[in-house]
């Protein structure tokens, strides 16, 4: 169980996230909505440790996260999978080689290092590309993908890391309707079979109302409603 006590951090005179305590169990679907400038996105840098908070805690099944340091931070960050709105892959290089950088944590120098991934490794790409309904493209480059496609070879690349908890940045901030409703059911799908907790940051409160459990809505840094799609108003 992820919980948060108290977390703020501060940018010089901005406070980009201001004393948010929630916890997160597995299984749960979150939605951080707000408006541009919230903190969605400072949030989610806190929990898998690209940054610092200025004060508060993180723990993960009791364990302080947010002061960790070298090897141990390292594999925390090993443990968050990152989804981010612009996929982040190699465009010229196949899918499964860009799945494959999940094992690695980093790009290949060349594709042709493929031959290098053990073949137990290779098989999970495809199984996790196959759960995705991707492993027919395996050997395209990524470039050749749509959207939709591509957002979801960057959820296999995550998934393939085992994590223990998956945070996605608006994945679906630059998809069509139909390309974001796929890349939404490919991570429901994923919180409820694999029993991990999923926080994606979304602008479309439809979206967080049709696919999440819970949704967290922040202004000014702040959480300002907490709970079931059902029981958000309107105006929210
Ligand atoms: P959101 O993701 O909800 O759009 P952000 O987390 O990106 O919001 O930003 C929250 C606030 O923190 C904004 O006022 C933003 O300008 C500020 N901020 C974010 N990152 C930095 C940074 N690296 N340096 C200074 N200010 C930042
Ligand atoms: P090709 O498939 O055209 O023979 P490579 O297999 O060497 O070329 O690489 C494919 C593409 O992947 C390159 O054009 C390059 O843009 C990108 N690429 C490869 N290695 C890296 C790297 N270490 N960092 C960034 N981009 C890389």
């Amino acid at each position: 169980m992820l919980e948060l006590h108290g977390v703020s951090k501060r940018f010089g005179e901005t406070l980009a996230v201001n004393s948010v305590s929630f916890s997160c169990q597995r299984g749960e679907l979150v939605g951080i909505i707000g408006r541009s400038g919230a903190g969605k996105s400072t949030l989610l840098r806190l929990l898998n440790r690209l940054s610092d908070p200025s004060e508060g805690r993180i723990t993960w099944d009791g364990e302080d996260v947010s002061r960790l340091k070298g090897s141990a931070l390292r594999k925390w960050r090993r443990r968050c999978a990152m989804i981010f709105q612009q996929f982040n892959l190699s465009p010229r290089l196949d899918v499964i080689t860009n799945v494959l950088v999940g094992v690695v944590g980093e790009r290949p120098l060349m594709s042709s290092l493929i031959k290098f991934f053990p073949a137990a490794d290779r098989a999970r790409a495809i199984l996790e590309l196959d759960a995705l309904d991707m492993a027919g493209a395996a050997l395209q480059r990524a470039v050749t993908l749509s959207g939709g496609q591509q957002q979801r070879v960057a959820i296999a690349r995550a998934m393939l890391q085992e994590p223990d908890l998956i945070l996605a940045d608006e994945p679906v901030a630059s998809l069509d309707p139909v390309n974001a409703e796929v890349v939404m059911e490919a991570l429901q799908k994923i919180c409820r079979e694999r029993n991990v907790p999923v926080i994606v940051n979304l602008h479309s409160l439809d979206i967080a109302r049709r696919y999440c459990t819970r949704v967290i809505a922040m202004a000014k840094g702040a959480v300002v409603f907490d709970g079931p799609p059902s029981a958000l108003t309107p105006q929210v």
